[in-house]
């Protein structure tokens, strides 16, 4: 019996030795799961660190193994070189108002664009786009293109310039002209086209008085997300409008919110305009009163300034501040020893393209 009892042990010890034989195929198959699995995870390894190789010189100086171990946002674009550096240009990150639109003019025109947009500096939208690495801010378009791109004029000279933009309306141009004609000053007036069309009389009382005219674009398009043929289209069709009227074609161009982007600066060089922003923001499209309207240009004015300040507006906007502030601001400029030109003569370029 106790035989028997071993011959059955040795025959189930080697029954389980053929199990195993058994088994071996999946330990193969899992190992063959491992090793694919481990190959992928290399891959990916592989392609991360490509990818932070790829990334890393470019966002940073740091070395590429700095980079692949590290998750680094990507740092700003380089700094100028100091004789690159802008000089402050604070108005110039401001947003023009959004001032518009009446009558038949209006058809034409967006939306005004306080309603529309909110009040963000163009700087800072400028800004936001320069951190992908490839635009230009307002600011460093200045510097770039000296020549084409103007914010104010000499320092050297005790002299400024009003401008007033988004006319011409039956509200608040005649009573502009008004006062600029009672205290003997002459003044730059940026139209718009679809404007301009609709009040072909106030445009020629606006030569008539001896101020010089502007292109605002046809119907204040934001023009930095214009193509070249559109932001050609609202710059000729203004100045065609304009040119019936006034007798020249504009040289100078102010573009709604001061906003442009390079390639159309390089059309404007091309075609010979001079793309003029400023350097004093009156802020009078906020509806301010008269007072605040003063304090704001007295507080930025100096020589050469070039200085903002509108003519036109939505129908919700109260332009009375502007037209009240131009008397004493004229009357303590005067006194601070401060003459006012147009454009064309604070910056000694010709009116006509
Ligand atoms: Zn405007």
């Amino acid at each position: 019996m106790i035989k028997w009892l071993w011959f059955f042990a040795i025959v189930c010890i080697l029954v389980s030795g053929c199990g195993i034989s058994q088994k071996k195929p999946d330990h193969d198959r899992r190992y063959t799961q491992d090793s694919d699995g481990h190959e992928l995870e290399l891959k990916n390894e592989q392609k991360a660190a490509s990818s932070n190789l790829e990334n890393g010189p470019r966002s940073d100086n740091t070395p590429s193994t700095t980079s692949i171990l590290e998750s680094k946002p990507a740092s700003p674009e380089p700094s100028a070189s100091p004789a690159d550096q802008p000089e402050p240009t604070p108005t110039s990150a401001t947003p023009v108002p959004s001032p518009i639109r009446k009558g038949n003019a209006r058809k034409a025109m967006p939306q005004p664009e306080a309603a529309k947009k909110p009040a963000v500096p163009v700087q800072q939208v400028q800004g936001q786009k320069q951190s992908s690495g490839r635009k230009l801010t307002l600011s460093q378009l200045v510097v770039k293109y000296p020549d084409t791109f103007k914010l104010r004029g000499s320092s050297q000279e005790k002299k400024v310039a009003l401008t007033f933009d988004d006319g011409p309306d039956t509200r608040f141009t005649p009573k502009v002209l008004d006062a600029l004609k009672a205290n003997q000053v002459k003044a730059t007036f940026f139209l718009l086209g679809a404007k301009a069309s609709a009040h072909p009389d106030i445009v020629k009382r606006i030569v008539r008085e001896g101020h010089v005219i502007g292109n605002h674009t046809y119907s204040h398009a934001n023009l930095p997300g214009l193509t070249v043929d559109k932001f050609q289209k609202q710059i000729e069709s203004a100045e065609n409008v304009l040119q019936s009227m006034i007798g020249y074609a504009p040289k100078l161009i102010r573009p709604p919110y001061g906003a442009i982007n390079e390639e159309q600066v390089k059309w404007v060089a091309d075609h010979h305009y001079l793309i003029v922003n400023w350097n004093v923001d009156s802020l009078d499209w906020k509806s301010l009163k008269s007072e605040q309207v003063l304090q704001n240009i007295m507080q930025q004015a100096k020589p050469g300034s070039i200085i903002l300040q509108h003519s036109g507006g939505a129908d919700s906007q109260d332009l009375s501040g502007t037209v009240l502030a131009i008397s004493p601001l004229v009357s303590k400029l005067k006194a601070a020893g401060y003459t006012f030109v147009t454009v064309p003569e604070l910056l000694h370029v010709t009116k006509s393209k």
